[in-house]
């Protein structure tokens, strides 16, 4: 279940629909132990995780959420109802959804169809239990910081994580996929580029040493840049794609354009949970696309 540990930071692989290194939370042993991402049916092993390690389930202070796409926070609701004094740290527009997760459910159910059955309904938080985070806030973790930063993008309420004297960034979805060493960006609709760029280099002004990827693992080379270009070529492609068709035609132009996207895609065919990125950022990138098509008509 551990797939690694970099200092005080421990990625715990979550093995939903039993796919090894598709999702992942991470443990960080600060003095006050805590806990970033909660995905769906993940809480039991967590659980069992805290227990081996010798941490009371009391002891943990916070759960930091990046955003309220399912497969990052579908197992808050359950999560939380495990450690009595932990709080929820989210975004300030992801919090009604976290209190009252009817409406997430049922957009959920229509943009995932079964896989957003397979993830289940996400329990609701108790609202006493959440912390918003505005942008730069600073929470203790006795012996390190935890900076919460705005980053729009991938979804509108997108928060992600630097951990200070670890250097580490948790950057939930906003920088990109990590799989088989390589980054790609996740662009489901309702994609917005300028501000995805924007909050980009608002994570490179961090410097950040390692990156810890929802989806996977601890990466310490600088892929930060990368991504950012692929943000911006993936996106010429598709306005070219708009002009001939749809998502069939940008995912030919890819495969012709980019290595990366081609090895990964034939890498990640029977992964149900990372194909499915590629499916939606394809349709959030078309829908940029015409988008910026109308606008210029
Ligand atoms: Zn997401």
């Amino acid at each position: 279940m551990v797939c690694e540990k970099k200092g005080k930071v421990v990625c715990i692989d979550t093995e939903i629909l039993g796919e090894k290194g598709s999702i992942s939370a991470y443990l960080i042993l600060s003095e006050v132990p805590v806990i970033v991402e909660a995905p769906p049916s993940s809480s039991a092993g967590i659980v069992d995780f805290l227990e081996d390690s010798g941490i009371g389930r009391e002891d943990v202070g916070y759960v930091f959420i990046t955003h309220i796409h399912l497969d990052h926070s579908g197992g808050a609701g359950e999560l939380i109802r495990e450690l009595p004094e932990a709080r929820l740290v989210c975004h300030p527009r992801a919090f009604k959804h976290l209190v009252n997760p009817e409406k997430l459910w049922e957009s959920s159910k229509v943009v995932l169809g079964e896989l957003a059955e397979s993830y289940g309904k996400p329990l609701p938080v108790d609202e006493n239990r959440i912390v918003v985070a505005e942008d730069r806030h600073v929470f203790s973790l006795g012996n390190d910081e935890m900076l919460a930063i705005h980053t729009p993008g991938h979804a509108p309420h997108h928060l992600s994580f630097y951990l200070i004297k670890e250097r580490m960034l948790f950057p939930g979805d906003s920088a990109g996929v990590y799989s088989f060493e390589k980054v790609v960006p996740t662009t489901p609709p309702p994609f917005r580029l300028d501000d995805a760029l924007k909050s980009i280099d608002k994570m490179m002004e961090l410097k950040p040493e390692f990156i810890a990827y929802t989806h996977f693992g601890i990466s310490s080379s600088d892929l930060l840049k990368i991504v950012k270009e692929k943000m911006v070529l993936w996106s010429d492609l598709a306005v070219d794609a708009v002009k001939i068709g749809g998502v069939e035609e940008l995912h030919k132009l890819l495969l012709a354009e980019d290595d990366d996207y081609r090895e990964l895609f034939n890498l990640t065919k029977n992964s149900r949970i990372i194909s499915g990125f590629h499916m939606m950022t394809l349709l959030g990138l078309i829908d940029y696309a015409s988008r910026r098509k109308e606008r210029r008509e």
